[in-house]
């Protein structure tokens, strides 16, 4: 558990390090706040929806499968086929776009709350305070020399990392490959080979990203730190320090008058350097590295409260709030961020929901026309058609075009769910008819639910001269 952090005990020598390079951690300490448990319940909250997902069944299969063999991605009742891969790319727009607009409104927050990154360090950094203890201990297990207590210690450290990033792996490749299976082959000693490659290769990367590169990810890494910053404007709410009221900074006893001392009411306990992931002292100035994650705020409102002082020392807010202005809400550019996600929003509905069922692709025959026994001209064409549905189908095939034109097709063809079939068909040409190129058109419809239907165009090719 964190705990509130006593003024009494706050001991100022015990200074934040310094913002980490490879090599050197930071030791955060823990506290607790109002941003600390909004991250708490969110963070559960995706945290069950990524472990829980995978483990769902939907009419006897894995709910949500991302199936690249079979070139399907099953998401409940639906399923996509790389011809919708347009519907996936446009939701990653749709993503990056509320990354956008986020960003534009308060900052970093991504990074603080809902970043994987940031989301699996936390868990880390649990893991680390419940194995190795409170900040100054795990600062004085560092420096002291190898004993059983330290091996036991950091070996139960290091176990429960691998453990979790173990699990975050199987998660992951259960996406993709049916968990159930993927586990009884686990625990049977019977995975494939390129499983296992992508299970070891996820938990490495999840030990080695959350457990000992951590802020470095964000710092160094991570692209979307690079350009972030020039998507800010003076109304983004970004955590800050209240420079002129928390100048001069230094200790003082808590009954003391700060006016008579000429003191701010910074009390200069460096609490706010110590739970910051990043290792930054947000007194600087606003810098890049930091993740608008909100640890400051709640260490020094709960250091404000103990003095007796106003709360937001440190908080978010905006330039135009700090320089004693009003913050502007509806500006343009957030504005036009938000009525693009709406139209994006909108569009991917409509995608969505006009989305055809059944899939038709008509090919037709490299051999131009033929005279079939009847003297008739005559043109072959392949139909391929997608059950894109989770339910076996029956579909007819009807052509439309020219009144000239017959089409000579299976009366009925059945599809089990997802299942692909090739029909060849012919189209026939009264022997009266003008020669030439009709364009003609053929269509598959279930005959169960009208809705279900698809449609492709061609054209029918006879000689012009018989
Ligand atoms: S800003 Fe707040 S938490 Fe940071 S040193 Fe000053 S009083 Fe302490
Ligand atoms: S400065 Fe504050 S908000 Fe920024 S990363 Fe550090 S603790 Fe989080």
């Amino acid at each position: 558990m964190s705990q509130r952090i006593p003024v009494q005990q706050i001991d100022p020598k015990v200074t934040a390090k310094a913002p980490s390079s490879f090599g050197k951690s930071i030791v955060t300490r823990s506290y607790q706040g109002m941003f600390r448990n909004i991250r708490l319940y969110s963070t559960a909250a995706l945290l069950a929806l990524f472990f829980l997902t995978v483990w769902f069944e939907w009419e006897g299969r894995q709910a949500v499968l991302w199936d690249l063999a079979g070139g399907k991605f099953y998401i409940f009742g639906a399923t996509f086929w790389p011809q919708d891969l347009i519907l996936l790319s446009a939701l990653l727009i749709i993503c990056a776009f509320g990354l956008f607009f986020l960003t534009v409104l308060a900052g970093r927050i991504w990074c603080g709350y809902s970043c994987p990154q940031s989301v699996w360090t936390w868990i880390f950094l649990r893991i680390e305070h419940l194995t190795e203890g409170e900040r100054h201990q795990r600062i004085k297990l560092d420096a002291a020399p190898w004993s059983w207590q330290k091996i036991l210690r950091r070996t139960a450290k290091h176990s429960l990392w691998l453990i979790v990033s173990a699990v975050t792996a199987l998660t992951f490749v259960g996406y993709f490959t049916p968990i159930r299976e993927l586990s009884l082959d686990l625990l049977n000693f019977s995975v494939g080979g390129l499983s296992l490659f992508w299970l070891a290769f996820f938990t490495s990367a999840t030990y080695i990203s959350a457990g000992w590169l951590r802020e470095q990810v964000c710092l160094h890494m991570c692209p979307y730190s690079r350009f972030q910053s020039v998507m800010f404007d003076d109304s983004t709410l970004l955590v800050s320090y209240d420079a002129q009221r928390g100048e001069n900074r230094g200790a003082r006893k808590k009954a003391s008058d700060p006016k008579a001392l000429n003191l701010g009411d910074c009390i200069d306990c460096t609490l706010c350097v110590q739970v910051c992931p990043t290792g930054i002292d947000i007194r600087d100035g606003l810098q890049l590295a930091c993740i608008s994650c909100g640890a400051c705020v709640d260490v020094c409102n709960d250091v404000m409260q103990q003095m007796g002082y106003a709360p937001n020392l440190i908080s978010y807010t905006s330039e135009r709030a700090l320089a004693g202005q009003s913050t502007q809400w509806l500006r343009p550019r957030l504005l036009g961020y938000a009525a693009t996600l709406i139209l994006m929003l909108g569009g991917l509905y409509w995608g969505l929901d006009s989305r055809s069922l059944v899939s038709l692709d008509v090919s037709k025959d490299r051999l131009m026309f033929r005279e079939n026994n009847a003297g008739q001209i005559e043109n072959m064409y392949l139909l391929k058609i997608i059950n894109k549905t989770q339910t076996s189908q029956e579909y007819q095939i009807s052509m439309q075009g020219s009144d000239s034109l017959s089409l000579s097709a299976p009366n009925k063809v059945h599809l089990s769910a997802g299942e692909i079939a090739t029909v060849a068909v012919t189209v026939s040409q009264l022997d009266t008819a003008a020669g030439g190129v009709t364009p003609l058109t053929f269509t598959v419809a279930s005959t169960s639910q009208a809705n279900i239907s698809s449609s492709s165009s061609s054209n029918f090719t006879a000689p012009l001269v018989r």
